[in-house]
């Protein structure tokens, strides 16, 4: 059955762009009331503005706890109740794995899964008092959360450990009638290549997805599976179902995985299909 989200209430994390804004876009259109947070704060008037009383913008480092901690009780105090919550921020790092700083990991950790945690940690106590509330957590982890994409390995690994969360919350507040599902987008047109590229402190690779075009698909497109999800709760979204089966025969094939990861990485390496090589290696560290 499909749920009435008439003026419930949802708060979304890195709002300011994205898959983030567009799911607060179409939140507001289904009457649900929306609140965004991130860092960039005139980035998150401009997708509140047209909100008016529907929508609030609170800016919000999710690596700090404290700040977090606010995020929820200006939440409750503007609304009053909270249903669901889209722990959505999280950046790239496109980094071999042996090349990546302990500061580059830590970061790229304290963004992706402790920030994901602190909305956990803050958010369910509020959702579980709201008197008929959605009593929903969703996750935005990534298609890439079952393998380690060469050059994204940590970052892999982050969106792995957030689909390892949800897995285990999804049984563990079952019998308190909780939903909770992992997002498993594939390369989607964003600013979420830039941003890696910034991090990684290589620019040139700021055009560069890792998905066949084919697959590519909008932040608006993602968006519309989200709400679908809201409104009828499932475990996992995989807004891309033909990414979906592939990657479903890499995880059931480690060996074919292990194959077509080592030909992505000398395809990376090289910009050529065929060339033969040693290993994964950035053109450019
Ligand atoms: P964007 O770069 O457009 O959006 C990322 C959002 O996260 C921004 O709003 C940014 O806001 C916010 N953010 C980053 N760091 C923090 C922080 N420390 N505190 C608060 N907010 C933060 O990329 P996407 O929309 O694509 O990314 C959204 C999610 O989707 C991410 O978790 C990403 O890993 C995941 N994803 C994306 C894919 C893609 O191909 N685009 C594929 C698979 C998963 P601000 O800088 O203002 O703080």
């Amino acid at each position: 059955m499909s749920r009435k989200l008439t003026d419930k209430v949802i708060v979304i994390t890195g709002a300011s762009s994205g898959i983030g804004a567009a799911t607060a876009r179409l939140c507001y259109e289904a009457g649900m009331r929306v609140v965004c947070a991130a860092r960039r704060t005139e980035m998150l008037e401009q997708v509140v503005e047209p909100m008016g009383v529907q929508g609030l913008a609170v800016a919000c480092d999710v690596r700090d706890d404290q700040q977090v901690a606010a995020l929820f009780e200006q939440t409750i105090r503007q609304f009053g109740r909270l249903d669901v919550i889209f722990a959505n921020a999280g950046y790239g790092l496109n980094r071999r794995v042996d090349r990546t700083s302990n500061e580059q990991a830590h970061d790229l950790f304290e963004t992706n899964f402790f920030g994901t945690l602190h909305c956990i940690r803050h958010g369910l106590p509020l959702l579980r008092q709201t008197e008929a509330g959605l009593r929903h957590i969703l996750i935005c982890s990534s298609a890439a959360s079952d393998f380690g994409l060469p050059n994204y390995g940590l970052y892999a690994a982050s969106k792995a450990s957030q689909k390892s969360v949800a897995q285990a919350m999804r049984a563990e507040l079952q019998r308190e009638n909780f939903s909770v599902t992992s997002v498993h987008p594939v390369g989607t047109r964003t600013e979420f290549f830039q941003a890696a590229a910034v991090a990684s402190g290589r620019p040139e690779m700021r055009n560069r997805t890792n998905t066949p075009m084919m697959f590519e698909q909008t932040a608006e497109q993602v968006a519309g599976k989200i709400l679908k999800a809201i409104r009828r709760p499932k475990a996992e979204v995989w807004p891309q179902p033909l990414a979906r089966f592939g990657l479903g025969l890499l995880v059931m094939f480690p060996g074919l995985c292990a194959f077509v990861m080592r030909r992505k990485a000398v395809t990376r390496q090289t910009g050529a299909k065929s060339v033969a090589s040693s290993g994964p290696a950035e053109s450019n560290p």
